[in-house]
């Protein structure tokens, strides 16, 4: 922004909101400015102290001096879980918890709400339960499985707006959503490239975790963590993503890779991208922020597939998200009740694997990424522009486009103070039950408001929207 102000001559009618801040994340730089909203969109970024009108019932807000404006998180993969299992989560306490961690968009996942996202049916279904409960912008995954390839289902579900296809290569852990066999992730590469759509990949192999669980030694196991990370060994990891990289040079198809754990994965990331493969790299909160000797035994919370692995990888993880091996980052968030993340007394043979740390997230990368030196925008590179380009709402569209603050984008706006540090405490935050990795965590920021398409999420917030792909 130049001194006299980014223009937008809809800036001059006036306005449902405007908000002033010292710092306003804009063209990829802080920069004082005044942004003003109508009809849910950005409709003019002007000098912090410009005349803007706003008319009867709006509001001009100016953020304190320890707050900056930035774009709201796009949060890529989230388990919302409802309808079916929405004792574990549902669409009211999710999006009430990303407004609260400073997400404005979430992409729910096809998984672990019963019926599974790989119908157009079921996709109705989500959208009955999101839309009248959800406080942020809510789209959706479909899956692919082996019984919906090559029925059309995919082609039905990507023209009915999904973002794109996950797919399983080992067990999801829910018998509804089987896994695809090497031959089915061809397939379904190749069924959704003939659309360019989207095939998102749990990349863990079958055989190479029946090799790993086969070579523990009897009695491990159980509530000892460095065994669970023993039967999960960076190998499973690494074979998955070769044969996803074979499927993506048989089928010119693009793919991401979902909450990569293993740090040695990354040298045949850096090649199949070298290569010209259409490959993007995701990466979680928890791999970031934990470590596998900082885990107590029996501490369930922790368990996630794949694992949480040691502080030298997780190192590994951090560059590469800086040198852009790993393209994104998002929450993974995949809580349950508490009685099945803690089934078993601490075993971690059978406690739900899943992390919940839907309202933490950002605030957790952040907390690790400034210890670091990593600056706020670049994070923001990774969680809010990097993921909305990922699935494609960082393009020109009705209702905005996501993940920056500029003319004619989506008035989803995040008032954050990064500096005030904050201890979490698992019981007030607003996910549905009450248990995180986090908990007890000392992380910084504080979330000072949510607007989403201008709308600031309060107690009294509207429904928000649904999106689609289009
Ligand atoms: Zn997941």
């Amino acid at each position: 922004m130049a001194d006299a102000g980014v223009a937008g001559d809809a800036g001059r009618a006036s306005s449902d909101l405007v908000v002033r801040a010292s710092r306003v994340l804009v063209d990829g730089a802080w920069q004082p400015a005044a942004v003003a909203v109508r009809g849910g969109l950005v409709v003019a970024i002007e000098a912090v102290d410009a005349v803007l009108p706003v008319h009867d019932g709006g509001r001009d807000v100016t953020l304190p001096d320890d707050e900056v404006l930035m774009p709201g998180v796009v949060d890529t993969h989230v388990h919302v879980n409802e309808p079916g299992r929405t004792e574990w989560e549902g669409f009211a306490s999710a999006t009430r918890a990303a407004a609260a961690g400073g997400v404005t968009t979430i992409v729910d996942m096809p998984l672990n709400s019963i019926p599974p996202t790989t119908t157009v049916e079921a996709l109705e279904l989500k959208r009955a339960a999101a839309g009248p409960q959800s406080v942020v912008d809510v789209g959706f995954w479909g899956g692919a499985v082996p019984s919906n390839l090559g029925t059309g289902d995919l082609r039905a579900l990507h023209e009915a707006g999904v973002f794109g296809f996950k797919a399983f290569l080992s067990p999801s852990g829910v018998d509804e959503f089987p896994h695809l066999g090497t031959d089915e992730l061809h397939a379904a590469m190749r069924e959704i490239a003939a659309f360019d759509g989207l095939l998102i990949v749990h990349a863990e192999d079958p055989d190479r975790l029946d090799e790993a669980a086969a070579a523990l030694p009897e009695g491990a196991g159980g509530a000892v963590y460095d065994d669970f990370v023993a039967s999960r060994p960076e190998a499973v990891e690494q074979t998955a993503i070769e044969h996803v990289v074979e499927a993506l040079r048989a089928t010119g198809g693009r793919a991401h890779v979902l909450h990569l754990s293993s740090a040695s994965a990354l040298a045949t990331i850096r090649a199949a991208k070298a290569e010209g493969l259409r490959l993007t790299v995701e990466t979680c909160p928890h791999y970031l922020t934990f470590d596998q000797a900082g885990i107590p035994d029996g501490a369930t919370q922790y368990k996630c597939c794949p694992p949480i692995r040691d502080a030298a990888n997780r190192e590994l993880l951090w560059a590469a998200l800086v040198d852009g091996t790993i393209d994104v980052v998002a929450s993974d968030h995949s809580p349950s009740t508490a009685e099945l993340k803690f089934a078993g007394d601490g075993s971690f043979d059978e406690a739900w694997g899943g992390i919940a740390g839907l309202e933490l997230s950002f605030r957790a990368v952040w907390s690790g990424a400034r210890a670091r030196g990593i600056a706020l925008e670049t994070v923001l590179g990774w969680m809010s522009r990097g993921t909305a380009d990922l699935v494609g709402l960082g393009a020109p569209r009705s209702g905005g486009a996501k993940g920056r603050i500029e003319v004619g984008a989506a008035a989803d706006l995040v008032a954050f103070a990064p500096d005030e540090p904050f201890v979490v405490d698992a019981a007030l935050l607003a996910h549905r039950n009450p248990v995180s990795a986090f908990d007890g965590a000392e992380l910084v920021g504080r979330v000072g408001a949510t607007w989403v398409a201008g709308v600031v999420v309060d107690a009294a917030a509207p429904p928000a929207r649904l999106i689609t792909r289009r």
